[in-house]
């Protein structure tokens, strides 16, 4: 048995009203510093440079993760039946701390790190910090458990498509919450359908019900709409653009010695691993922190890119043509700027749902009235519609200002 806290303790939550937890692991886990230090890191990186609202943490989605899965495991009858206490406590763990090792700046630091959050969320869980001894205590080897269900190594695979899958909670929990904090209404679906829908097949597959197919075409549609106008609308690259530009920089002149470099951003340019307390360190206040004290700098390449990530100058974009390009590249020579930082390059590609590559786990599964089972695309037209269309993409170059004034 797995220890309770001496009251049902809930938070107050926009997006699901109350998230209520009443296991000892899991609130010592909420308040460890690991998890707090998620409080000072925003969900989306960039965006919010467009949707002035969408200033929340991934503290606030996590806490959502978690609180998704514990309705998962203690209201959706076939998955309270199939999974063990042990396995309820562990994926309810795993949707919680599923972020751990986020980085600031969402996934524009994860290119500059070269690394996926996730190889750090995992040696957060395993390599004994705070976290690995809460995990441990509640007991033996539950750490090493937690962290299978996140890298899909567990035993049982329903535990990772319950937190990680193509319907899953982690996915609902930012698309809801990434809809209310930026106003996009068309972001919203119905999760509480979707619930109700779930079931089990054979003993280690999520399904949906047929007549729980609306609610998920609802959420595909979603999906589509908040990838092409929140998480890749060209004004949030552009910010990442710079980003990316001025670490570009700051390793070309610190890659060597980074002793004069600020402190927070040595471990950045270094080549290899950063360690988990040098990582710890590293979030959106130290950062902000550091961008103000790089405007100061004495290269005027690190200077104005630090300058333009605190005020928000961003580079202008365009539609990518080799016209463009040749035409940009000479304006900035003209210019007499470097267009190894000056001229960004971006291309991005999505489909709100692919059927056909990856694992089981990659595609939604309908469960037909006659008890047949159909891959989604198979049951619903618009699903179908969307997936055999052309593929959308965007292919994006990004430049200051300045130079195009003439143009
Ligand atoms: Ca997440």
């Amino acid at each position: 048995m797995f220890e309770k806290t001496d009251e049902v303790k809930v938070l107050r939550d926009p997006v699901h009203g109350y998230i209520r937890v009443e296991l000892k692991v899991i609130w010592d886990c909420i308040n460890s510093a690991w998890f707090q230090r998620l409080r000072r890191i925003r969900q989306l990186g960039g965006a919010n440079m467009v949707y002035h609202c969408a200033e929340h943490t991934r503290f606030a989605h996590s806490l959502g993760v978690y609180e998704i899965v514990r309705r998962m495991v203690t209201e959706v009858p076939d998955i309270v039946a199939a999974l063990s206490e042990r396995d309820k406590v562990a994926v309810m763990a795993a949707g919680l701390l599923h972020d751990l090792g986020h980085g600031p700046y969402s996934h524009a630091f994860e290119t500059v790190t070269n690394t996926s959050h996730e190889e750090y969320t995992c040696r957060i869980i395993e390599e004994d910090t705070e976290i690995t001894r809460i995990l441990n205590d509640a007991a033996p080897g539950m750490a090493k458990e937690v962290a299978d269900v996140i890298r899909h190594a567990g035993k049982n695979p329903l535990l990772s498509q319950i937190v990680s899958s193509q319907l899953d909670a982690d996915r609902m929990d930012y698309l809801l919450r990434d809809a209310y904090f930026t106003g996009t209404k068309y972001g919203e679906f119905d999760m509480e359908r979707i619930l109700r829908t779930l079931r089990i097949e054979k003993g280690r597959q999520l399904v949906v019900k047929q007549s729980g197919v609306y609610a998920v075409e609802n959420y595909i549609m979603s999906r589509y709409h908040m990838y092409w106008q929140v998480y890749y609308h060209p004004t949030a690259r552009s910010y990442e653009c710079i980003m990316h530009a001025l670490f570009r920089r700051l390793k070309e002149l610190y890659a060597d010695d980074p002793s004069d470099l600020i402190e927070i951003f040595r471990p950045l340019v270094k080549k290899g691993p950063i360690s988990l307390p040098d990582y710890f360190r590293l979030d959106e206040s130290s950062c902000g922190y550091a961008f103000d004290v790089l405007a100061g700098h004495d290269d005027p390449i690190v200077r104005d890119m630090a300058e333009r990530i605190r005020d928000r100058r961003l580079f202008e974009y365009a539609d990518s043509t080799p016209e463009r390009v040749a035409e940009l590249q000479q304006q900035l020579k003209e210019a007499g700027l470097d267009e190894e930082y000056y001229l960004g390059h971006d291309s991005v590609r999505q489909s709100p749902y692919v059927p056909y590559t990856g694992s089981q786990d990659s595609r939604i599964w309908i469960r037909m009235k006659d008890g047949s089972i159909r891959e989604l695309s198979d049951a619903s037209t618009i699903v179908y519609s969307l997936t055999h269309g052309p593929t959308n993409d965007d292919n994006k170059v990004f430049y200051p200002r300045e130079i195009r004034s003439g143009v």
